[in-house]
């Protein structure tokens, strides 16, 4: 044989080896998640984006809501990394700043607005706030996930009496037996001090209380701990959404 064929047959029998493997590997990473964008509050100064995130294999919807409170930066942060997330099953909806304005200038709601999460489920007609509400509202309604998470933060440890290193919930139905699942499987890694507990009592007009009472959809309410590091609160909430991405099946 040429020496030129034995060259160009080995060339072919390493390529189709080393290829295949990289053309495996690439159905397994999904590089390049399908991204639609939604726009709430369009054309107002409101206006702020929702991401929908699709894998490439059908599973369970999951939202996840933050910056509903401005100066509440680790859920927005969190909801922003998610939107990097590589899904393979299962699809995402991520509102990283519900209240736009509020988190552009860090405070819990802009001065002319009223406290967004008391909004809820808001009002077509009412004051800007309410609308805001309406508005995520009904995109809820539309993307029908089997789970809300809101993510939050708060100025203290629910041991000082404050609802840092809390899962708020409304009982209705299964989200009792839902959280203490999620609790027992964060705190299983969970140093010392850094455990989280549950709370009940969601507001009336909360994203929380409103979804899970009239549109039957379990909302989690992540609280973190303002007085730690930024870095860990983000990586806090990162667990506890992975945690809930696989209680449900979302990869
Ligand atoms: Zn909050």
């Amino acid at each position: 044989m040429k020496k030129w064929i034995v060259v160009l047959f080995i060339g072919v029998a390493f390529f189709t080896i080393i290829g295949k493997n990289f053309i495996g590997e690439d159905k397994h990473t999904f590089p390049n998640n399908e991204k639609d964008v939604r726009i709430i509050m369009k054309g107002t100064k409101y206006e702020t984006k929702a991401y929908i995130i699709k894998g490439k294999e059908k599973g369970p919807t999951i939202f996840i809501n933050g910056g509903i409170h401005g100066d509440e930066v680790a859920g927005f942060s969190t909801a922003e990394e998610l939107l990097s997330y590589k899904l393979k099953k299962g699809k995402l909806i991520i509102l990283p700043r519900a209240n736009k304005v509020a988190c552009e200038i860090n405070k819990r709601t802009a001065d002319f607005m009223e406290d967004l999460n008391r909004q809820f489920p808001g009002k077509k007609d009412g004051n800007d706030t309410e609308k805001i509400a309406f508005e995520i509202t009904e995109f809820i309604k539309e993307m029908k996930p089997q789970i809300l998470l809101d993510l939050h933060e708060s100025r203290g440890n629910y041991r000082e009496g404050r609802l840092g290193n809390s899962i708020i919930f409304t009982p209705k139905d299964g989200t009792a037996e839902l959280v203490m699942t999620i609790l027992e499987r964060i705190n299983a890694n969970a140093s010392e001090g850094n455990d989280f507990t549950f709370i009940t009592n969601a507001p009336k007009g909360s994203i929380n209380y409103e979804t899970t009472n009239q549109l039957n959809i379990p909302v989690l309410t992540v609280e973190t701990n303002r007085k730690l590091d930024l870095k860990v609160r983000i990586d806090q909430q990162l667990e506890i959404v992975e945690k809930i991405f696989e209680y449900y099946g979302v990869e």
